[in-house]
């Protein structure tokens, strides 16, 4: 086909116009309408992101994508990479870059270079400010296989990625100014459109290979514009300000101590939230029809030998030795459930059979990575493994996805799902793992469920679901997950007899739902503020009388509410009433009642609600009956 020769490029709005083969995307975007070029950052061709200056080729559709399109935030987090790429090696010139991939939090980029200083990243920036008022263009250029191993032969890593590119596709590289990086694309025009490029921090990554040394990552995030990268800021600033270890410590719910480092402490207020959110996740055990284990702490070093957690897992568990034989603190449940269920000959008949544990968890966590309660190394899990049929884990998962939905819904958290594939260090076939992946994609389309894939994040014995929540400040957690397991019940040697008289392996469904009770609660105290839902609240009803007169009609009312089962206190006159609301307030109390003359002689109670200055009067039969309604629907506010 001639270069000239005309081809039909169809737009999002279905308007079709005819251009000159080779019109660059940005050229035929203006055609088409200039306004929708303003924010775009890229375009995407037959549904495949390129540069606005690719080069149309054939007749295809053609839209723009602007920061709004996660594959649009995704090229300009990757575009911003590339910058710090850059910056680092203005700065350090014989730093080798790995690889920059954008992330949920912004994007990273890996470097094969000696340990980084603070002092470097102002380097980098310096660097990064100079190129983005330059304006410097990203400029692909296609080069041969043999002109990229030259240009690279100094950086192992980057041949590495030549060598993989597969035959037939080209070998493709970019220039910003004078620094070239082997890449894809595509990314945004110019390093102008990176203004609201901000650099999180930068740390050392262990490599596989324990000899190798250790890559410097350096991480960062993107934003379109300068305002954006302060708005983020701003919210960032205000996470710290809700900052659950600051709320655990007002509120009296847990705390730390460096004698136990990772090692919760729970206070009474704590345990109040932590059984509370036990009973929800028990009544979805009850309805679904889970049974309960529990099993030791410590497992010898065989157990973990057969479930693969010694090879695989050891040096994330702390270990102990007596009578000569070596013990491993449990890391997670599976031992305990498969020593359960090959205890004695099963049948088909009791599949699924789904055996839920709360037990401590111990794993031993860098102590740097430790955060309060979102990074412990004592935990407990909502964790149950299930025992099922091939046939039974379709219908299974989908079941587990409704709860995840439900439990999420109930606290207003977003969520999304992130199917985790096999990764480089795996137990068993890869024909087994195709066909458990496969499974899981499965459910997952015909649950509608909008799902991005990672590849390489499977647990070493299956592909899983995980679940990310996002909190009211739009950071992403993961809690709960959804493991597919094929390998671990046949490493313990789990046999069922078959409908057909027949042994067969069971497969094995690991699962938490809310993830860990510390997880979870760090998570929930950032995203309320602090102000639990009522059903959670330490303190639920706070009785305030207004003077001495009023205290045995506070205290009979306090007893009334307690014997209804709601966890109310009286706060007595010590304090003038105002003092005693705000008080209230700060103590994050949902439901604050004042007596005075009237109220005790009408028999009524007068309400504050959290977090709003109105009152309302009730009858006391009334009062009761709207609180308990509120705490039994698990209403989020009072
Ligand atoms: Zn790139
Ligand atoms: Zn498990």
């Amino acid at each position: 086909m001639p270069e000239s020769s005309p081809i039909r490029v169809r737009f999002p709005d279905a308007k079709e116009l005819v251009f000159p083969a080779g019109t660059r995307a940005e050229e035929a975007l203006s055609r088409w309408d200039p306004m929708q070029l303003k924010n775009a950052l890229a375009a995407s061709w037959n549904g495949v992101p390129v540069d606005l200056a690719f080069a149309l080729p054939t007749d295809g559709d053609l839209a723009p994508l602007t920061f709004e399109d996660r594959a649009g935030r995704d090229i300009l987090q990757h575009s911003s990479a590339h910058l710090v790429a850059k910056g680092l090696v203005e700065t350090i010139p014989g730093a080798r870059p790995t690889h920059g991939p954008p992330t949920e939090e912004g994007f990273f980029y890996d470097f094969d270079v000696r340990p980084l200083t603070p002092s470097d990243m102002d380097a980098v920036r310096a660097v990064m400010d100079r190129a983005i008022r330059a304006r410097e263009p990203f400029v692909r250029r296609e080069i041969s296989r043999a002109d990229a191993e030259t240009l690279f032969a100094s950086n192992p890593h980057k041949l590495r990625y030549i060598a993989e590119t597969p035959e037939g596709e080209p070998v493709s590289v970019y220039d910003t100014g004078s620094f070239t990086d082997l890449c894809r694309g595509p990314h945004v025009p110019n390093t102008g459109w990176l203004e609201g490029i901000h650099i999180l921090g930068f740390s050392a990554i262990a490599q596989e290979d324990p000899s190798a040394p250790a890559i410097q990552r350096i991480r960062g995030v993107g934003f379109p514009t300068h305002a954006d990268l302060q708005q983020f800021l701003k919210m960032r600033a205000e996470a710290e300000a809700r900052d659950h270890r600051a709320i655990g410590t007002k509120l009296d719910l847990f705390s730390f101590v460096d004698e136990a480092p990772g090692f919760p402490l729970w206070h009474p207020n704590g345990m109040i939230v932590v059984r509370e959110l036990e009973k929800f996740i028990r009544e979805h055990l009850e309805e679904a029809g889970y049974l309960e284990i529990r099993t030791p702490l410590l497992f010898a070093q065989s157990i973990y030998e057969t479930s693969g957690h010694w090879e695989h897992y050891r040096e994330n568990m702390f270990l102990t030795e007596d009578e000569g034989r070596v013990f491993g603190w449990k890391p997670m449940n599976c031992p305990g459930s498969m020593l359960i269920f090959r205890s004695r000959a099963r049948s088909y008949r009791e599949l699924p059979m789904r055996l839920a544990e709360f037990a401590p968890l111990h794993r031993m966590e860098a102590s740097g990575t430790l955060h309060g309660l979102t990074r412990v190394r004592e935990m407990v899990q909502d964790d149950a493994h299930i025992f099922l049929t091939e046939e039974q884990v379709e219908a299974e998962i989908r079941i587990l996805l409704a709860w995840v939905e439900r439990a999420f819904s109930t606290f207003r958290l977003e969520w999304n799902v992130e199917l985790s594939t096999r990764p480089a260090k795996f137990l068993g076939e890869k024909e087994t793992w195709d066909r458990a992946e496969a499974t899981l994609e499965r459910v997952l389309k015909s649950v509608h469920a909008t799902y991005r894939i990672a590849p390489g994040e499977g647990a070493f014995y299956g592909p899983k679901i995980d679940i990310h929540v996002r909190d009211s400040l739009g950071r992403p957690w993961q809690t709960g997950t959804i493991q597919l397991d094929y390998q671990i019940p046949l490493r313990f040697g789990l046999e069922y007899q078959g409908p057909d008289g027949q042994l067969h392996h069971p497969v094995v469904v690991h699962r938490t739902i809310l993830g860990t009770w510390e997880r979870f609660l760090g998570v929930l105290l950032e995203h309320v503020g602090g102000r639990l839902p009522p059903w959670l609240a330490p303190v639920q009803v706070r009785v305030l009388p207004v003077t001495d007169r009023h205290d045995a009609a506070a205290q009979g009312l306090v007893e009334e509410l307690r014997s209804a089962h709601l966890r109310a206190e009286g706060v007595g006159t010590e304090d003038s009433i105002a003092k005693r609301v705000r008080n209230a307030e700060v103590d994050r109390v949902p439901w604050v009642v004042v007596l005075g003359d009237k109220e005790v002689a009408d028999g009524t109670v007068t309400l504050r609600v959290r977090g709003s200055r109105e009152t309302r009067t009730y009858s006391r039969p009334e009062f009761l009956a709207y609180v308990t309604e509120r705490i039994r629907r698990r209403e989020l506010d009072p």
